[in-house]
């Protein structure tokens, strides 16, 4: 594969971006250098802890490898030179799968197949039951129309919006498969031949981990990957097809903890910077979040090798746990509860989850995955157009690949939600590769380079925040009016679900592929969908068909800079 390293570039900038930033009186200090393969070194070590777990969890079940990872990174912080540092304790309610298990039982074959299996998490139990399956495509409206699927277990595909959103909270599926009568849900990932972590219950309900009622999504719900969920579509095809589920949980109370360093600032803001990532994990997970961790080590170590004098503000660097198997950012909500005093102080959260990796794609809609030899796309979310505009004026310069711009209210809950919901400024980068989640999220589908860029990155955007003027980004909420005239045609690429539906069902869109360097802004996605109906702009959409025929529709995307690129793909509606 191709790397990019534009390393003496990204120097340049940094050194530049330092000296402008200098107030002091002449005498430029030499910044702290942060090593790539410190970054790297962490990043193995993490990532050993949670494979060591039985391929699972740094995380799992407030476990050992959790206390482990916990433990690696309190002495990080301590080595890094950061002030205070600490555990700051908490207790969840965390519901833990115990025993699961799916059997395919086809044709004659009594003994059955056992699948690769893993459940979503928050979602009812099942013992030993045998089932009928049956399939609804997507779980998109229509598709249910032929399917009795009453006391039946049922198939539904799955492909992640923009890598990171299951399809099934957004055809419906998921409500579907409840208001339908099914019995239990089976989700097949038609790209990855992994099964895939996420939750499914009622993520609002859930975020309250002290409640004893944590609304559980009422049908037990397994992921299986590709081939597993192809040799099931071609089970039901083919004939009668029964499973047998098994998926015993536990509901316990347990303690864990953040972990917490910090770096006051030379007195003149008041003001603090928060820099936060979550340290638990669903299986291995190389970019879900062991790089995040690593290159946090890194900054920290960068901003306490920073004289006080410079810092212009406070700065807390945590770790946070329970963002993947609590739903809703457990330790996200626990940090906001404890730290309810600096809340009107807050610059800016920066949640750097997900930093860099290799870029995969869906080739059309083939489901064959194809490395783009690019970095991967990444997301911005941020509460205000100025931290769009600092974080976007960093990725311009240190980060390749494409980006995105996303609207705060779709920042997922688990991310932001509890951040956002009381009030703190947050800017979110991330990058999610399209093993995201899965067992596949392994160390060779990211390079140490591009760790080392992100942190780079985020070293950068923390100097803009530590020295933008008090209040400035805490009050103001206005278009920084960044806008850049450069005219060109860019690369993008468009994702459709499904291929073809029945009249009055409906189809789910959204961008697959788009040009390196490119930030799309979610007012910049528009949709015809060639119907004659209003086009409609929103970063990823549904529309239904009304009458049968071959329909194209045409995504243009116009991006942070004034470039324009359209995708266009050809739906059929039958009768
Ligand atoms: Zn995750």
């Amino acid at each position: 594969m191709k790397r990019n390293r534009p390393l003496s570039l990204a120097f340049t900038f940094l050194a530049v971006l330092l000296l402008v930033s200098c107030t002091g009186p002449a005498q430029p200090r030499e910044p702290y250098k942060i090593s790539e393969t410190a970054i790297r070194n962490h990043h193995q070590a993490l990532y050993d802890i949670a494979t060591k777990a039985e391929g699972l969890d740094a995380g799992v079940r407030l476990n050992e490898a959790g206390d482990k990872a916990a433990q690696y990174l309190l002495q990080g912080f301590k080595d890094a030179g950061l002030q205070n540092a600490r555990f700051e304790e908490f207790y969840p309610l965390r519901w833990w799968p115990e025993k699961y298990e799916l059997i395919a039982l086809t044709g004659s074959d009594a003994a059955g197949k056992k699948l690769t299996a893993f459940p979503l998490w928050y979602c009812e139990g099942v013992k030993d039951r045998e089932l009928e399956l049956v399939s609804v495509g997507y779980g998109t409206p229509g598709e249910w129309l032929d399917v009795d699927v009453e006391g039946k277990a049922v198939l539904m595909d799955m492909k992640r919006i923009l890598h990171f959103i299951p399809s099934y909270n957004y055809t419906m599926g998921k409500n579907l498969a409840l208001s339908n009568g099914a019995a239990a849900l089976i989700i097949a990932d038609t790209l990855i031949d992994s099964p895939s972590g996420n939750p499914i219950g009622d993520g609002g309900k859930i975020k309250d981990q002290k409640g004893i009622d944590p609304k559980l999504y009422p049908l037990p719900t397994l992921s299986i990957g590709k081939s597993d969920g192809d040799f099931l579509r071609n089970a039901v095809k083919a004939g009668p097809t029964k499973v047998r589920i098994n998926l015993e949980y536990t509901m316990t109370e347990g303690r864990t903890v953040n972990v917490v360093g910090e770096l006051p600032g030379n007195g003149k803001i008041d003001e603090y910077i928060i820099v936060g990532g979550h340290y638990d994990t669903w299986f291995q997970g190389a970019v879900d979040n062991h790089g995040s961790q690593a290159s946090m080590l890194e900054m920290a170590k960068y901003f306490a090798k920073m004289p006080q004098a410079e810092r212009n503000r406070h700065l807390i660097f945590v770790s946070l746990f329970g963002h993947e198997f609590g739903n809703a950012a457990m330790g996200h909500a626990a940090f906001v509860e404890k730290h309810a005093d600096i809340k009107e102080k807050v610059t800016c959260f920066l949640n750097i989850d997900g930093s860099g990796s290799w870029g995969y794609e869906e080739k059309d809609n083939t489901g064959e995955i194809y490395p783009t030899n690019k970095d991967d796309k990444s997301g911005i979310f941020a509460t205000s157009w100025p931290l769009v505009g600092i974080a976007e004026e960093s990725t311009y310069g240190l980060a390749k690949g494409p980006w995105g711009q996303y609207p705060i209210n779709s920042m997922v809950a688990d991310l932001g939600g509890p951040l956002f919901e009381a009030g703190w400024p947050c800017l979110l980068i991330i990058s999610k590769h399209i093993y995201y989640h899965t067992m596949l999220d392994t160390m060779e589908k990211i390079t140490p380079d591009q760790v080392y860029r992100r942190t780079l990155m985020n070293i950068s955007i923390i100097n803009r925040l530590l020295n933008s003027p008090p209040g400035y980004l805490i009050a103001v909420d206005g278009n920084p009016n960044r806008q850049r005239e450069v005219k060109e045609i860019a690369d993008v690429s468009i994702q459709v679900i499904p291929d073809t539906i029945r009249e009055g069902s409906m189809v789910m869109a959204w961008p697959g592929y788009w040009d390196i360097d490119m930030v799309i802004r979610p007012d910049g996605v528009t949709y015809d969908f060639g119907d004659g109906t209003p086009s409609v702009t929103r970063l990823a959409t549904n529309h239904v068909y009304l009458k049968e025929g071959a329909y194209t529709i045409t995504m243009t995307v116009k991006d942070a800079r004034g470039r324009t690129g359209v995708a266009k793909r050809t739906t059929t509606v039958t009768k």
